[in-house]
């Protein structure tokens, strides 16, 4: 991976930037919270010191239809410039006007433009070819996007050479490192509703130490494997595609599935609750999280652990009678000596909710793009580097 550090001459230069600054807005397109900004500042003091003549950022904020008001970037330029002390000039129509002759310009949300996201690789090409007319050298900050072939991820660095940013390179560095040559005892915690982590577990098999499962991901499994699950949510149609994988994880004496369970007679907070066996869930009743033995269990195998990858949460953990399992998980995480990575989407989401994400060593801001990198995929972003 060639980074910001190994670009041979900065001083002068103009350098587009795409960070990844889709943060929350309020209906004036006012900046909720500025911790994805935050996390880009490493790559724009970097080109600041190095006396760059320009520096393009470019970023897409939410899933606009229709270019709404609420979702420019000009509340983000705004919070940009307080933190940095310093003009960020928001520019609207550059594709006429042309950029303004300041050191810190930022581009509307890159998805107002059709170019970006089209169906089209000749249109999405051509808007790359546009934004790169723009500057000397592209720099990719934007990790959660590297799973996606968009036309500021992949068409920009066709046309002038890129960079990974450096918050690009300590999140793919600190993924790779723990699956690719982790510290051992190494531990991966699965959980979440979709089937879409089986691939990922799949290359873990043959990696990791342990593979605890939770998550309604765990049930399917103990449902096919032939155990009564009640009115579980199962999502049948991903283990069904994948049902080779199922058959592997199941007989694989490095995975653990939970024995027991808390179970519910209603997906609601107020539903009535028990802790059962997991052979003794009865009909017309959920389970919703792991029960305690199973925490304990996990606890166990987790004490000992130098290397942690933890993706998807291990039960309802919005619900606070069914979040037990998962703050477990995040308390022992947090509290643990290993090298700690939180696979980004939902389980980032309840590490930063129970106030465990300042203890980890990484929290990813790419659920996808993590997930892809533990499959061992090729991410097009990355790919559009070199
Ligand atoms: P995923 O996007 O696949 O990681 O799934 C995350 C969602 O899985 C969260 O919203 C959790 O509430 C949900 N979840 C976790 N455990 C269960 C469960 N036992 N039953 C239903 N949903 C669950």
């Amino acid at each position: 991976m060639k980074t910001l550090r190994d670009i041979p001459e900065l001083k002068g230069k103009k350098i587009i930037v795409r960070v990844d600054f889709n943060v929350p807005l309020d209906s004036e397109g006012k900046v909720k919270d500025d911790k994805r900004i935050r996390i880009s500042l490493p790559t724009l003091k970097y080109l600041l010191d190095h006396e760059v003549s320009q520096v393009i950022l470019m970023t897409h904020v939410g899933r606009p239809k229709n270019n709404e008001p609420n979702l420019k970037t000009d509340g983000i330029a705004k919070r940009l410039s307080e933190i940095l002390k310093q003009p960020v000039a928001k520019v609207d129509n550059w594709g006429e006007k042309g950029l303004p002759n300041e050191p810190i310009v930022m581009l509307e949300n890159l998805r107002f433009h059709p170019g970006e996201k089209s169906k089209d690789p000749a249109e999405r090409d051509a808007f790359g070819k546009q934004l790169a007319s723009l500057a000397d050298i592209y720099v990719d900050d934007a990790f959660s996007n590297l799973h996606r072939d968009h036309a500021s991820m992949t068409g920009v660095p066709r046309y002038i050479p890129g960079y990974a940013g450096l918050a690009v390179e300590n999140e793919v560095r600190k993924i790779v490192k723990a699956v690719s040559n982790p510290e051992r005892p190494f531990v991966a915690v699965m959980g979440g509703l979709k089937a879409d982590k089986l691939t990922a577990i799949d290359m873990l098999l043959g990696k990791a130490d342990h593979i605890l499962l939770g998550g309604a991901l765990a049930y399917s499994l103990l449902k096919i494997a032939g155990y009564p699950m009640g009115t579980s949510k199962i999502d049948s149609e991903g283990l069904e595609e994948m049902s080779a994988i199922v058959q592997k994880i199941q007989t694989n004496p490095k995975v653990h599935l939970p024995i027991d369970a808390v179970i519910a007679d209603q997906f609601a907070a107020e539903a009535k609750t028990q802790v059962v066996s997991i052979r003794g869930v009865p009909d017309h009743w959920m389970a919703l999280d792991i029960g305690p033995a199973t925490i304990a269990a996990y606890l166990e195998i987790l004490k000992n652990a130098r290397t942690i990858l933890w993706f998807g949460p291990i039960g309802v953990f919005e619900m606070e009678p069914f979040a037990s399992g998962t703050k477990a998980i995040g308390k022992a995480m947090a509290e643990s000596r290993a090298h700690t990575i939180v696979g980004g989407g939902d389980s980032a989401a309840a590490a930063e909710k129970l106030g465990y994400g300042e203890k980890m060593s990484l929290v990813s801001t790419g659920g996808g793009a993590s997930l892809a990198l533990v499959e061992g995929k090729k991410l097009p972003g990355l790919e559009a580097l070199n």
